[in-house]
């Protein structure tokens, strides 16, 4: 298109200035849409019946013709007439093969369009010069009318056009010119500006023919284009388009949609779309959003797919049909499965123990407010506290998955035994809670905690390691032992403190002296804090005496507490206590220390006895600790005596185990205390060679009333000497029980019968002060620097005192 030579008058783009510069509104293609142009031209010139005309036009012609013209003119217009319709059907064949390329065809449409011009115009004009004046009035408004119909007809060659209208104006004026005449001359105007409107009309329709054809193909390709994409998106994405009836009934199912339900499209078509999902609150809510004529977004539902549990997400808006008589519903899926998924697994770690799919602390805090927002006025909930006994035991031998293996088969256990209904639940570390509502009595549900203790006291395998998993129950009852669930809660582990008190492995009711003894406690152990830094812990030491001669072979340190307002606390109330919050590391280190230093005041033949609870044995500093205060004190190993019970080795750990054969090499005595009150004694015989064992005073205490006690005292002395382990018979009273004693091979007896536990001021042996005061107590908070070798340790003090 070319802008040049236009005045600055006629705006450019405005109809003037198209009417002037026909180019500018004159479509001239490139590349391949020139073959598309001239397909579009042709399809619009052969909308025209030009066969059909070209017979129609010759044959009325020559009737009317021949009633002045020769017949030789007739058959020659009608012989061209019908050699031009011949080409006519030759140009509709070729658009319909499309053998020869449309351009092509299109020229010769525009030689046969040349033709047709050339054969109308020469033969109206001769017919028009030699025609009767009269006839002139019928054939000149038909030649002008075949002049407009022609090439109106003609837009699509607009070129052609104006030259078929200059041919047919031509044919007319020249004629009319050589008749001469008012009306001839009249009529030669019309044609002439009929030839100036057509010149006009032709360009501009064949502009807008142009543009609406290529709109039309813009538009097409765009759809193309958009519905290749969305082909693309309904293959590669994880979204699929659908489209259902108003009434839910899916149609046309993609071929994504088909994979993705793992339904073939038959099965689809017309198929419920609510029918692929199962019954769930979110089909509820899409059946509801089906119902309304709203839009909706991203409604995720679940349903199951092959077996597997899947998320969708849909989308979808009503729209009408095109010819408006239906409605339908168009919107696209998604899978949503992995981002619900990750959804619920956040919901369900806020809700959940994961460990042992329990409900957590939250959950069964939100539970046990709502049971008792629910209760009746005669309604009632019962709490169950559960705690694992020893669990740290547990977790410190078989370690960490050992550890939680070890709390699945205690929830497992747990739920086994609750009635339909009740919730159990993971409160935290290895502590469990059961809630039942509504129970039928107070029996039932203690009988309930009985079988929760039973079920944990069998043994449990782990690892291929025999385990035990034993629970202590508090069981509370609300709303009589509290008013809400805060309160009924502490009443269960107030119920469960006492039931670990107890002795553990059993279960309590609440009772309302628990919670003071609970405050007790609580003061108590505040109070232990701060004894050994206060100088409160005192050590007693009672006799062990040779059976055979009656004289004192070394003495059992003992732990006493005096309490400033309590006076004596008994170490069987402060040693758990101690034992439970760990203090008893620091208080056992000061009692090695202060018994050795007291002992390096005694005769040589005299050994000192000290407990070391199985807390302290799991210490990892017990070894150097021991070195420490053997070295400190100058005290010859083999005069310390260390007391330990079954619950150490009960473990099993192999690291204690090995530490105890450390710190028997080192020379240290090993004793068992307490033998006969645990639980399979003879075991832990072979699992450890004692040096001595300590038979209970309960056995001991018996044995002169009962034949079985006073057997199994026997039967004791008899496997410890078989396994050359000494023995010390404890809590000897009496002379009768000495007597019983005297005559078997036992060597050591202790017993308020020789002595209670005493302040070493008051021991006979004593020798005198070298230094060491007894009284001075130096609190040992940290252990001491570890030395592992003894004897360089000793050589060390020997040098340096
Ligand atoms: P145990 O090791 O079995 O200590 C012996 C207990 O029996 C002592 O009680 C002692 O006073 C008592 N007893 C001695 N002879 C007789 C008797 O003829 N009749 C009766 N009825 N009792 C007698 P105590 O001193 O109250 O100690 C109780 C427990 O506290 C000890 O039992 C021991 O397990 C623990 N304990 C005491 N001192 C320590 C300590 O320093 N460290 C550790 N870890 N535990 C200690
Ligand atoms: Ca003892
Ligand atoms: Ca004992």
């Amino acid at each position: 298109m070319s802008h040049s030579r236009t005045s600055p008058l006629i705006k450019p783009g405005s109809l003037l200035y198209k009417l002037l510069y026909l180019r500018l509104i004159d479509h001239h293609p490139e590349g391949k849409d020139i073959e598309w142009w001239a397909r579009c031209r042709l399809e619009h010139i052969c909308i025209t019946p030009y066969f059909v005309y070209d017979i129609l036009r010759t044959g009325i012609a020559a009737i009317i013709f021949m009633n002045f013209m020769s017949m030789i003119f007739i058959a020659a217009m009608v012989f061209t007439g019908l050699a031009i319709a011949g080409f006519q059907i030759a140009i509709d064949l070729r658009r319909k093969t499309q053998i020869h390329p449309h351009t092509d065809t299109l020229e010769m449409v525009k030689r046969v369009v040349l033709l047709r011009s050339l054969q109308w115009g020469v033969s109206s004009a001769f017919a028009m010069y030699l025609a009767p004046p009269e006839m002139l009035l019928h054939l000149v408004p038909v030649a002008i009318m075949v002049m407009w119909i022609e090439a109106i007809a003609l837009i699509a060659v607009p070129r052609s056009a104006m030259i078929n209208a200059g041919i047919n104006g031509l044919a007319l004026t020249i004629p009319l010119a050589l008749i001469g005449g008012k009306g001839a001359i009249g009529a030669a105007s019309v044609a002439v500006l009929s030839f100036l409107a057509l010149h006009w009309l032709i360009f501009h329709l064949n502009y807008m023919f142009a543009t609406r054809r290529l709109r039309t193909r813009k538009l097409t390709e765009a759809k193309d284009t958009i519905q290749l994409l969305l082909n693309q998106y309904d293959q590669d994405g994880s979204d699929w388009l659908f489209e259902c009836t108003e009434e839910g009934h899916i149609l046309r199912p993609t071929r994504r949609f088909c994979e993705a339900s793992g339904r073939s499209a038959e099965e689809l078509e017309g198929m419920q779309l609510l029918n692929l999902f199962y019954d769930s609150p979110e089909r509820d809510e899409l059946r509801q959003m089906g119902g309304q004529d709203e839009n909706f977004q991203r409604l995720s539902v679940p349903l199951r797919i092959r077996g597997e549990r899947r998320w969708w997400s849909i989308s979808a808006r009503k729209v009408t049909s095109p010819d408006g008589q239906r409605r339908y519903w168009r919107g696209f899926v998604a899978d949503v499965t992995r981002a619900c998924e990750a959804e619920e697994r956040i919901k369900y770690i806020a809700h959940y123990d994961v460990l042992t799919d329990l409900p957590n602390r939250a959950l069964f805090s939100t539970t046990i407010k709502r049971a008792f927002d629910r209760l009746g006025s005669d309604g009632m909930v019962a709490l169950l506290a559960i705690d694992l006994d020893k669990f740290k035991a547990i977790n410190d031998t078989l370690g960490h998955t050992g550890g939680d293996a070890a709390l699945e088969i205690a929830a497992r256990r747990i739920e086994e035994c609750v009635p339909p209904g009740a919730m159990v639940a993971r409160i935290g570390g290895d502590e469990f809670s059961v809630l039942i509502e509504h129970p039928l009595s107070r029996e039932r549900v203690i009988e309930v905690a009985h079988r929760i203790v039973d079920a944990m006291h069998q043994p449990a395998e782990i690892d291929g390691q025999k385990a035990r998993i034993d629970a202590s129950i508090g069981i509370a009852f609300g709303p009589y032992d509290g008013a809400n669930a805060d309160e009924v809660i502490y009443a269960a582990d107030l119920a469960l403190y006492d039931a670990k008190m107890r002795g553990r492995n059993t279960a309590s009711v609440f009772d309302s002296r628990m919670s003071e003894e609970l405050q007790d406690r609580r003061q108590l152990e505040s109070d232990l804090g701060d004894a050994l830094a206060k100088g409160e812990l005192e050590l007693h030491y009672q006799p062990l005496v040779d059976t055979q001669t009656i004289e004192t072979a070394g003495y059992e340190a003992l732990l006493r507490w005096n309490h400033p307002t309590r006076g004596s606390v008994s170490p069987d109330v402060f040693i758990p206590i101690a034992e439970e919050t760990g203090q008893i590391v620091a208080i056992g280190a000061w009692v090695l220390r202060e018994a050795l230093a007291e002992a390096s005041r005694w005769p040589d033949h005299l050994t000192v006895s000290v407990n070391i609870s199985p807390v302290q044995a799991m210490d990892r500093d017990l070894y150097a600790t021991i070195v420490h205060c053997l070295a400190t004190s100058g005290v010859p190993t083999h005069r310390l005596e260390l007391e330990i019970t079954e619950s150490v080795l009960m473990r099993e750990c192999e690291e204690t185990i090995a530490l105890l054969h450390r710190i028997r090499a080192l020379g240290v005595q090993i004793a068992l205390d307490d033998f006969g009150t645990g639980y399979s004694s003879l075991n832990y015989l072979r699992a450890f060679p004692f040096d001595k064992i300590k038979i209970d005073r309960s056995f001991v205490g018996d044995m002169a009333e009962r034949a079985d006690s006073d057997s199994i005292v026997q039967a004791v002395i008899a496997l410890a000497t078989k396994l050359n382990m000494r023995t010390t018979a404890e809590g000897i009273e009496n002379a009768g029980q000495m007597d019983l004693l005297r005559v078997t091979e036992c060597s050591q007896m202790q017993g308020f019968l020789f002595s209670k536990a005493v302040p070493a001021s008051q021991l006979p042996h004593r020798k005198a002060d070298d230094g060491v005061s007894h009284a001075r107590i130096t609190p040992l908070q940290k252990p001491p620097p570890a030395i592992d070798n003894y004897d360089t340790a000793v050589e060390a003090r020997r040098s340096a005192g």
